[in-house]
């Protein structure tokens, strides 16, 4: 009997782990590390200041190589002199570049972000889209900053961030032994929970910030310590 096509939906839970995957996949090790993640970091957000999409879309392209504090001084008075995408795609380079000048790599940054806001403006009707594949158009975009805009501005969970924090606390733990972003985010895809991607992400995130360092973690005091058989370890 032919079988009609249903429409997809978000797997409930994680899918099983390959024969050759890390032993730090097993799932109710995975399950254990996403339950005390949320009971450390039960308010884990973007830390990046925005009131809309777009401004989330150019702080986050400020904020690579760069803290977000720092985007978070520079930003106010950026979104107050250029409030939408039109402005920011009519605007000079160098008059952006001088702007945002203090997060470093600036040439670039201005770049992808007039070009970006060009994009959104031209293709998009001035509303930054809400697909992966259409973010993934926009000049300076790859997927970790489409899964925050995804994430954090539009609430669907379409991958998982992989910052430098996700990046050094997944291998840390052996949830990953891969090497690149990309590789990371599917090992981690498939191993938590659809409806989870989003806080877990923000969770690792606080976690690299306050706790896993990337030179000295405060191990003693990490509640995962139990679970973690980093050689990285301080304890
Ligand atoms: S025990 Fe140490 S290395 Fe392991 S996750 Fe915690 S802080 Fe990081």
């Amino acid at each position: 009997m032919k079988r009609t096509a249903t429409a997809a939906r978000p797997p409930a839970r994680s899918k099983p782990a390959p024969r050759n995957s890390p032993r730090g996949q097993d799932p109710a090790r995975v399950r254990e590390i996403v339950k005390r993640l949320e009971r450390t970091y039960p308010g884990a957000k973007c830390a990046l200041h925005h009131s809309n999409p777009f401004q989330l879309l150019v702080a986050t392209i400020l904020s690579a190589q760069c803290t977000d504090e720092r985007v978070n001084k520079v930003t106010p008075a950026l979104f107050q002199k250029f409030p939408t995408p039109r402005d920011f795609a009519t605007l000079q380079q160098e008059v952006l570049e001088a702007e945002i000048r203090s997060t470093g790599f600036f040439r670039n940054k201005s770049k992808s972000i007039i070009g970006a806001a060009r994009t959104i403006v031209q293709d998009f009707g001035g509303r930054v889209p809400e697909t992966m594949d259409e973010l993934l158009t926009l000049p300076g975009v790859a997927r970790k900053t489409a899964n925050v805009v995804l994430g954090t501005a539009y609430g669907k969970a379409t991958g998982v961030v992989v910052d430098t924090h996700v990046h050094r606390i997944a291998q840390r733990l052996d949830l990953s032994r891969e090497k690149t972003p990309e590789k990371i985010e599917q090992d981690l895809m498939r191993i938590i929970p659809q409806n989870q991607w989003i806080n877990f992400a923000h969770q690792l995130i606080f976690h690299g910030r306050r706790c896993c360092t990337a030179r000295k973690p405060n191990c003693p005091a990490c509640s995962l310590e139990a679970l973690c058989y980093s050689k990285d370890k301080t304890v």
